[in-house]
């Protein structure tokens, strides 16, 4: 049975939803676990703007949780779809696009002479590629072992959801139940940015470490940048070790700049060298898409070169690859400009609508990401993260959605601006940022 459009409600869309799909959502963090009331049922979005069941818009800083760097339904990129869907949805064959990208990208990571990576294999999610990096270190050095920071999101494969951030930390879980003991077991879990306990960790455990995984930025337990030089610390440590790198740029890669973090270190005070890097979001600009990249001796070991197996249906399917290249295309210097201008303009807001209400809190920044964090002092790691006042992130949530202006549902999520957060766009964030600190303070 349909229900008419007109008497849709974002209530009656979710109890429907939930009637048959989990929870009513595809995705955890979709759900308003921890800010409460019912989660926004979206029918379009252009711009910086979602538009619910109801017809009503919200300036979004969610982004599509960060796909959409352009702002949603950029002409540009919907035609490049349109015209790929026209020309056929798929083929399970090899297409020029696919090389395309793939040469764009290693371009893109190529920071001062240096190349990041030398290879690209594209998969649909993040989840494939960091399983994907994961299997190759191991098939690279023989080792089973894998290093990950408390509080870091590398999507839901077994290996990887111990004490992880995201909807894990959001729903306040140790990690997931269907992991056998004996999986988790080769995980280490580590405090973030602790040099002590990463050494540690290599003397207790000599010659068995295949890989550590990092965020490249940590962003998925609210924002939690690396130390300067922590990222050249880990590098370098896993290679005295006989152990890789595989830096996670998901969240950050071409987002926080044209060569994602690894290409802000680059040109600081502490460049690395990563041995594998991960893809996802703004590399498909809102489409299924992912990668795993790094040099060619490694890279090379997936078949049907090498013994490391991986493969895909839909991997670097021609609408997905439309939709990445348009937007890579169009993500220039203007772009990470504007992202960034317009960061700062919202930080700077929120840390006066909070102070106005002498509340205590930590505006945590990587590039242009940024979250806050109830707390006062350094957020450094997961357990900083978890030591602040979340209860206050409810309130604040629903003030400013009920102003028009929809954050992302959970205190550890970062907000995500886009190009297209114009002159009217930001206005209704910082004009939205006074009585949300109200509510927040009178929780
Ligand atoms: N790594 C990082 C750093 C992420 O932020 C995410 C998703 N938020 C993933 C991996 C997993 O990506 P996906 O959701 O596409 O599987």
């Amino acid at each position: 049975m349909s229900t008419p459009a007109q008497t849709l409600t974002n209530d009656s869309a979710a109890a429907r939803a939930r009637a048959v799909i989990p929870g009513g959502v595809n995705s955890p963090v979709r759900a308003f676990g921890s800010v409460g009331g019912t989660p926004l049922s979206i029918v379009s979005a252009s711009g910086p703007r979602v538009t619910d069941v109801t017809g009503r818009d919200y300036v979004d800083l969610v982004a599509s949780w960060g796909p959409a760097l352009l702002g949603h339904a950029h002409p540009e990129v919907v035609d490049a779809v349109q015209r790929a869907a026209a020309r056929g949805l798929s083929f399970g064959a090899s297409t020029p696009g696919e090389t395309e990208l793939a040469e764009l990208v290693i371009d893109r990571l190529t920071v001062g002479g240096v190349r990041g990576i030398e290879r690209l294999r594209l998969v649909s999610t993040g989840t494939e590629a960091t399983m994907t990096a994961i299997r190759i270190a191991r098939g690279a050095t023989g080792r089973d072992v894998i290093i990950k920071f408390a509080g870091h999101y590398h999507g839901h494969s077994d290996g990887l959801l111990a004490e992880s951030g995201s909807g894990v930390a959001t729903l306040g879980l140790p990690g997931s139940a269907g992991v056998p003991a004996d999986i988790a077991a080769l995980t280490l879990v580590l405090p973030y940015n602790d040099r002590a306990a990463v050494e540690a960790a290599f003397a207790a455990h000599d010659g068995r470490i295949a890989a550590i995984i990092t965020e490249a930025s940590g962003a998925n337990a609210g924002v939690l940048a690396p130390e300067p030089g922590f990222n050249a610390f880990l590098a370098d440590t896993a290679h005295a070790h006989g152990a890789l790198l595989i830096l996670d740029e998901v969240l950050t890669g071409f987002r926080v700049g044209p060569a994602g973090w690894w290409g802000l270190e680059q040109t600081g005070a502490h460049p690395f060298a990563p041995d594998l890097v991960t893809f996802g979001k703004v590399i498909g600009g809102g489409m299924p898409l992912a990668g795993v990249g790094g040099r060619a001796a490694l890279m090379d070991l997936l078949a049907p070169l090498g013994p490391v197996y991986q493969a895909g249906t839909l991997s670097g399917n021609p609408l997905a690859v439309a939709a990445g290249l348009a937007t890579l295309r169009l993500a220039d210097a203007d772009v990470y400009a504007h992202v960034d201008t317009a960061a700062i303009r919202v930080q700077a807001a929120l840390h006066d609508a909070l102070t106005a209400e002498g509340l205590p809190h930590v505006i945590s920044r990587a590039g242009s990401l940024f979250s806050v964090a109830f707390r006062e002092g350094a957020v450094r790691d997961y357990d900083d993260a978890r030591a602040q006042e979340t209860w206050r992130y409810g309130p604040f949530f629903h003030a400013m959605l009920d102003q028009g202006v929809a954050l992302p549902p959970s205190v550890f999520e970062a907000w995500f601006l886009t190009a297209a957060h114009d002159e009217d766009a930001l206005t209704a964030i910082v004009d939205a940022l006074p009585a949300a600190a109200r509510a927040a303070a009178s929780a």
